[in-house]
């Protein structure tokens, strides 16, 4: 099969070279259970799992016990939510999360609605941005948590992360972030001290599927209550055999995202202004978030008089880009991030994120620019409401 360019970064990234090579012993030779204590297997798996855990610990500069394991992110937003509501319901059942979220938090939250949760869903501006005071107004005696994600995985929007702990501290409430769009990308030196919890999956940062964790901050963990019991592990907070392999290629996924952050934001930012540039000369585009701080690798950009998923459907044989999450593209919907933002829903179906990584080039910007301007202008060409416009 030819394979399009690839340029849906956001959705996941191949796993890095070095990060797979550093997993293989741990698919084969030392193929050990952690927990299996009297024998060198169990033994040699356990010290890979303590090895993995003091540099991802050493990296974000977070102490080892604030590390949960679990499948990833949508694990994790699970287990923030339903286990701060369960352990908590008796003081409250208000959560406040936002219109932008993932899906994989607005699922959840929808849930636990029909466990007696009340959930307040914060507006966002044009920009994508959710209103501070609003948020302050909104937290009341009854709010057991906040859930705002750190950087949107559609429009690259990155929340004003620093503020919003503010607030929740005055108000003395939780707050968790979903960084799982950020990590790699934004540097995380002051994050761990503003939020009680986080999460992060290894296969967005060039690491494997199925992994990633629960950032939960030491003096907060008794407000969570455990989710998936079962064998002791990670000392009761997630039972379940250690996936040595997967959380060895994460340490190692996010030394390189971290070692190369500085350097490969810079890339990353010119390439997408390049290929912002470029696509900016299409008549009628418009670009969403732009007024926001962004991820640096992301582009949001709807096309009027197109549709989008005949231009997806269309793009498809020579790039792979998206209309949003990829949770969610094949939705005929448009985009609950767009539309959150007040975008028409015709304009937010005729979308595109695209999303640039580490293996994106100069000459790839060049193709894709010339790609969807064709393609766009073909699209037009049939389409009789172009004429006239
Ligand atoms: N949160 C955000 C911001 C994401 O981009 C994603 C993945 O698309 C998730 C959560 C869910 O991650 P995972 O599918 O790895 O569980």
């Amino acid at each position: 099969m030819n394979y399009p360019l690839y340029l849906d970064y956001n959705a996941t990234t191949p796993c890095d070279k070095k990060v797979l090579e550093g997993m293989l012993p741990y698919f084969t030779l030392d193929f050990g259970n952690a927990s299996s204590e009297h024998h060198p297997y169990g033994w040699v798996a356990k010290e890979a799992i303590e090895d993995a855990t003091l540099h991802i610990s050493s990296l974000l500069k977070i102490d080892e016990k604030e590390i949960i394991y679990t499948s990833g992110s949508t694990e994790s937003i699970n287990a923030v939510l339903k286990g701060v509501y369960r352990k908590l319901k008796h003081k409250g059942n208000q959560i406040l999360t936002v219109k932008t979220e993932h899906k994989a938090t607005l699922d959840v939250c929808e849930y636990l609605q029909e466990e007696g949760a009340d959930i307040t869903y914060l507006d966002v501006d044009g920009n994508g941005l959710i209103d501070l005071d609003a948020l302050a107004l909104a937290i009341s005696d009854n709010t057991l948590m906040v859930s705002v994600m750190y950087a949107n995985n559609e429009t690259g929007v990155i929340q004003p992360m620093e503020a919003i702990a503010k607030i929740c501290k005055q108000k003395n409430t939780l707050l968790f972030s979903d960084a799982t769009q950020a990590i790699g990308k934004i540097p995380l030196d002051n994050f761990f001290s503003w939020v009680d919890f986080a999460c992060f999956s290894a296969h967005k940062i060039y690491g494997p599927k199925g992994i990633g964790f629960t950032f939960a901050k030491l003096e907060s963990q008794a407000s969570l209550q455990s989710f998936i019991q079962g064998g002791g592990q990670q000392r009761n907070l997630r039972g379940g055999t250690y996936n040595t392999p997967a959380i060895v290629g994460m340490a190692k996924a996010i030394n390189l995202g971290i070692y190369n952050l500085e350097a490969e934001r810079d890339r990353l930012f010119n390439l997408r202004n390049h290929l912002e540039e470029g696509l900016c000369l299409i008549e009628e585009a418009t670009i969403n978030g732009k007024k926001s701080d962004r991820l640096c690798n992301t582009l949001n950009i709807s096309f009027e008089y197109v549709d989008g998923q005949q231009l997806l459907a269309a793009l498809s044989r020579n790039l792979a880009v998206s209309n949003g999450s990829a949770c969610n593209s094949a939705a005929t919907n448009p985009s609950h991030v767009l539309t959150a933002m007040g975008i028409g829903r015709n304009l937010a179906l005729s979308t595109l994120r695209i999303s640039l990584g580490r293996y994106t080039t100069e000459k790839d910007i060049q193709q894709a620019i010339l790609i969807i301007t064709k393609e766009v202008a073909k699209q037009r060409a049939s389409n009789l409401l172009w004429d006239r416009r």
